[in-house]
């Protein structure tokens, strides 16, 4: 077996669409045997929690807290915890933003004013990794498809939580534009009904160079039926 990573999850501290803690996917993702999983809440202009009444450094230590919860969680386990967000473009769309730090966050106060062709050329300019999420997706808070190709580093061309239909075009899109591929969860509950992630060859300290690496190996990705875990997540309660 080889080292999967979880590159789009959810927790309840930050998504207000999520019902699950931080730790508790860590305990999920640990319990699979995860190399590493990223914390990639809904952002600004999303479906977030972040206050609006408190200073911006304030709402940055909010967003960035179920991370830290999350590293702390899997402390011990052998499972990295790698930064990511979830960057809301208007209209619906959205692209994971990869491979920077909270530092990068509290740097640039002004930056739900750039748009988001300045935003992503601030972030890969500054060393991190653009990969829109679920482009074709079709749901209520989408009212436009709209693709970057010329700002981005990849493309979520399998998200589980998504119709075949949607990906297929997503695979389509990347394939024309010849954009590195990558598979995700978009993960808001623990458990959820399949799972699709990268399997790489190895462990990455950096998730950059993980996606580096990914980026030339699409035979990486799966997507699958997830598996029966014994692990006691909230949804759970409701059946
Ligand atoms: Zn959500
Ligand atoms: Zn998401």
């Amino acid at each position: 077996m080889g080292y999967k990573y979880e590159l789009h999850i959810h927790t309840s501290e930050v998504s207000k669409c999520s019902n699950c803690p931080a730790a508790k996917q860590v305990e999920v993702y640990h319990a699979m045997g995860y190399a590493g999983i990223c914390i990639t809440n809904h952002y600004f202009r999303g479906n977030t929690s972040i206050p609006r009444d408190v200073s911006f450094e304030e709402q940055i230590r909010y967003y960035v807290r179920p991370y830290e919860l999350a590293k702390e969680a899997a402390k011990g386990t052998g499972m990295d915890v790698f930064l990511g967000w979830e960057y809301a473009a208007g209209g619906g769309s959205e692209f994971l933003i990869l491979g920077l730090d909270t530092d990068w966050l509290l740097r640039y106060p002004d930056q739900m004013q750039w748009t988001p062709a300045e935003y992503f050329g601030r972030v890969r300019a500054d060393g991190g990794m653009v990969i829109q999420a679920h482009p074709y997706r079709q749901a209520s808070y989408i009212d436009t498809i709209r693709l970057m190709p010329w700002h981005v580093d990849g493309v979520e061309v399998c998200n589980a939580s998504n119709r075949d239909f949607d990906n297929e075009m997503a695979v389509h899109y990347a394939k024309m534009y010849n954009l590195p591929m990558y598979a995700a969860s978009d993960n808001h509950s623990g458990k959820v009904r399949r799972l699709a992630g990268v399997e790489a060859d190895r462990r990455y300290d950096s998730i950059v160079d993980m996606l580096k690496a990914a980026a030339s190996h699409p035979e990486w990705l799966f997507c699958e039926p997830m598996p029966q875990i014994d692990v006691h997540v909230p949804g759970d309660d409701a059946k």
